[in-house]
């Protein structure tokens, strides 16, 4: 079976973001596969985990993919803080006389965000609205290509290292089946240690926000990695409940057009015509249409809001409904030129990880988390779609005894989506939308 098939067959999608099927991803003759493993979001060391204790594994399937693809260059992106991580990937590469590079970023966010890392690395910009595959490029994440490796071995997606960190008893690195109930997590990590909470799934910035109540329906998908437990009314949770509308308001009314939102947004600093401060002077005012097409450019990182703006308003909420109106009408990005004139700036302007820490009000909790558990939940509720792209279908049915590993639901390759595998061994309960499976750990599975 060629690379791309076993990487179908084991259903993996990316690990770090909107879970794009891999098996699409990864492409023939590509100049550079970048592996992203700079984790910039405050408080998660999933990937961290990975490249300390799965050095070997990771170098290994970058081999494999690098020869079977023909490309022609690898370069691992981090930061070169990350001094342990570096020194577990050197002594990989040493060992196994890989031709592959280690690029150390500054500490500064978004340092992960898939378009920075390539203009730290080749000093290229994407263009505007455009793929990194434009340039030659690939950017896979560091966790996928640890899946790679189990994939090249037989082994599909059947389990995840999630960061369980914020307010709870003992932040940790859980193991656990893909469909485990994030309130497991939880429990994993000795549970919340505030009475009242709410739970962010992925990184503080980027991350999505769930209540407490929510939690009952929420199970661990194959493209997360973090779960932040925050006491609710924290300064994150008010900022994200605050309606659209209200938002607009406060442009319309207090917007001082002091452009703060726009010299540090990333993609400006790159090049890119996002200039968030335009957005909100053409909502506030009715006037310069033209600029709402910049919120087709904003890669939704939150530097804007949680970081820059004086006036605490949301610039990212006013461009994620700005971009969702003129998708809606089939607007694409029109400005597709790269303006190199802003880059001078960038240096000077990235946001250092502990002064955004300190901002977003995480001084607390710890900035890395080491220890390690796992979790054995008593059912897994595994949804039929993990990412971008079409849900799978269900190959079993209600009382279908299932083995840790066998196929639960497939695509074909031809698609764009990824089949699916038992997490556990056990017997299938429910079959509708997702499936539910009772798990039975008595066999030492
Ligand atoms: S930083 Fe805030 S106040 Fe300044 S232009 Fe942007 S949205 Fe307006
Ligand atoms: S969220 Fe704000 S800072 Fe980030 S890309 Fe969008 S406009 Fe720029």
């Amino acid at each position: 079976m060629q690379l791309l098939e076993r990487i179908w067959e084991a259903g993996i999608v990316g690990a770090g973001g909107a879970g794009f099927p891999a098996h699409k991803k990864l492409v023939q003759n590509a100049e550079l596969l970048l592996i992203n493993a700079a984790e910039c979001e405050p408080l998660l060391s999933s990937d961290r985990f990975a490249m300390r204790h799965f050095s070997h594994e990771i170098v290994a399937a970058l081999c494999q993919i690098r020869q079977e693809l023909a490309i022609k260059r690898v370069v691992i992106g981090t930061k070169a803080k990350y001094v342990e991580e570096i020194r577990a990937l050197k002594q990989s590469i040493d060992q196994q006389g890989a031709d592959i590079e280690i690029h150390g970023s500054g500490s500064y966010y978004p340092a992960g965000d898939e378009q920075i890392l390539i203009y730290e690395v080749t000093g290229q910009t994407v263009p505007p609205g455009g793929i990194p595959l434009e340039l030659g490029i690939v950017v896979s994440n560091v966790m996928t290509i640890l899946h790679i490796h189990d994939a090249l071995e037989g082994k599909p997606v059947t389990d995840k290292y999630i960061t369980v960190t914020g307010a709870v008893e003992h932040p940790v690195i859980v193991r656990v089946p893909v469909g485990t109930p994030v309130a497991d997590c939880i429990a994993a990590a000795g549970g919340a240690s505030v009475p009242d909470y709410m739970v962010i799934m992925g990184g503080p910035m980027m991350g999505r926000q769930y209540s407490s109540a929510q939690l009952e329906d929420l199970h661990i998908t194959k493209s997360d990695g973090g779960v932040v437990v925050l006491e609710k009314g924290h300064y994150l949770n008010v900022f994200s409940n605050i309606p659209v509308e209200h938002i607009i308001n406060q442009a319309k009314s207090v917007c001082i057009q002091c452009s703060y939102c726009t010299e540090l947004c990333p993609r400006y600093l790159i090049g890119h015509n996002m200039r968030p401060h335009r957005v909100m002077r053409s909502i506030a005012t009715g006037t310069h249409a033209e600029f709402l097409e910049d919120a087709l450019l904003c890669c939704e990182c939150g530097i804007c809001e949680l970081y820059a703006c004086p006036m605490h308003l949301s610039p990212r909420r006013i461009n994620i409904y700005v971009k969702n109106l003129l998708r809606r009408g089939g607007a694409k990005v029109r400005d597709k030129a790269v303006h190199p004139h802003h880059s001078y700036m960038r240096e000077g302007r990235q946001i250092e990880q502990g002064r955004l820490i300190q901002r977003l009000d995480l001084l607390p909790y710890p900035r890395q988390v080491l220890e390690e558990t796992q979790c054995r939940p008593a059912a897994v509720c595994v949804a039929l779609r993990h990412g971008i792209g079409k849900e799978a279908v269900p190959v079993v049915a209600v009382g279908d005894v299932v083995k840790k590993g066998q196929c639960i639901a497939t695509v074909d390759f031809s698609d764009l989506g990824s089949k699916l595998h038992a997490p556990v061994d056990g017997k299938v309960t429910g079959v509708d939308g997702r499936i539910q499976i009772q798990a039975d750990w008595g066999n030492g599975q």
